[in-house]
């Protein structure tokens, strides 16, 4: 394997001090782990400060788009120790995002090296208060600097640090959700199921109307038919419709999330019935006007679960249990996060410790 070598920061920033008020993707840490492709392969794997990039205005990225990314975090156990979630699942699917936009395929065990490497160094970074954690964005972008449409000959993968906030301020916030019937996230042969710039773009819109009529996120419907659930902004959706969880199956226009892979492993753990079908919004409203729609969350990293209280099309709006979080979606929650954060056993070996 290639070597990683470190190229040692001059200045440090100043750690947060109040871990009440990290927030989200804000601030950055000291150093990022970085490889840029050229002449066919990747080179050069390091540990550099994480200072701004010079490009060229008309580099490939800032015209097309062609970038991919990934989300994971990087937990501190009550023990102090540090430990990381799935994480060669997340740089297996950033490797099929870049197989979907063109971008060379990368070395995942040097990456995850780098990563751990870069771990060690910022490891004062991870916070220690209660729902914290150290977020991790790896990407990868074009840097070609010419403006003509295709694969290019130059990329950029980098990884950077950003300690970030217990998601919800005072507990498991319900949110309240807006069906977007009109526009469209990902369309059948596209790449709803790639983790790139161009899907987020596309929902920019939606997601500012549905904040206008006091919603927090858009419910996506498919792209052909306009009929079907997918996802829910950067979370994939469930339902518990009669004692049954029910999740879209993945079609290839939603992101197969993490989170959501393993919250289904659990709740067949626990013993309840999963369902990854198709599955139409007017079901979801039928079974909700039947009082058979018991509860309903999103599953993503950053918020782990996130549950649902109302969900809204056109004029109706249909509330979902007595507005406070379901007993299902509340045991998931726990039982997830005490694997990532150590409290629980991890039967799975989905936690890997630095
Ligand atoms: C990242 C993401 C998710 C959630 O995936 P996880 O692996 O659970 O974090 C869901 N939908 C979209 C569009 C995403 O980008």
């Amino acid at each position: 394997m290639q070597d990683i070598r470190v190229i040692p920061c001059k200045a440090f920033k100043e750690k947060p001090v109040d871990e009440t008020r990290l927030g989200f993707g804000k601030k950055f840490t000291d150093y990022r782990f970085c490889m840029d492709y050229y002449d066919g392969a990747w080179q050069d794997p390091r540990i550099e400060p994480n200072e701004p990039f010079v490009l060229d205005p008309a580099t490939s990225v800032l015209h097309y788009g062609q970038s991919i990314f990934e989300g994971m975090k990087c937990y501190r156990r009550e023990d102090g120790g540090l430990q990381l979630f799935r994480a060669k699942d997340n740089f297996a699917r950033m490797n099929r995002s870049a197989d979907r936009l063109s971008i060379p395929q990368f070395d995942e065990e040097l990456v995850l090296e780098g990563l751990i490497k870069l771990l060690n160094i910022e490891k004062d970074w991870v916070p220690h208060a209660e729902g914290t954690s150290l977020y991790i964005r790896p990407t990868i972008i074009a840097t070609d600097p010419f403006l003509g449409v295709g694969a290019g000959k130059n990329y950029k993968f980098y990884i950077i640090l950003a300690p970030s906030g217990a998601y919800y301020a005072s507990g498991l916030a319900p949110v309240g959700i807006y069906v977007e019937d009109h526009y469209v996230r990902a369309v059948r042969g596209g790449f709803g199921f790639a983790k790139t710039a161009g899907n987020y773009a596309a929902s920019i819109k939606a997601g500012e109307i549905a904040k206008q009529r006091g919603y927090a996120q858009v419910l996506w419907l498919d792209g052909v038919e306009q009929k079907y659930v997918e996802e829910v902004g950067s979370m994939n959706m469930c339902f518990i419709i009669d004692g049954v969880i029910v999740t879209p199956e993945l079609n290839g226009s939603i992101l197969a999330g993490i989170t959501r892979d393993s919250i289904l492993k659990l709740c067949k753990e626990m013993g309840y019935k999963v369902e990854e079908r198709r599955i139409s919004i007017d079901e979801v409203f039928e079974a909700a006007r039947a009082g058979k729609l018991e509860e309903a969350f999103g599953t993503g990293t950053a918020a782990v679960v996130s549950p649902v209280n109302a969900l809204c099309r056109d004029q109706e709006e249909i509330k979902i249990g007595d507005g406070n979080i379901g007993p299902i979606t509340q045991k998931l929650y726990d039982t997830l996060t005490g694997i990532q954060f150590g409290k629980l056993e991890d039967t799975h070996n989905w936690v890997m410790r630095l």
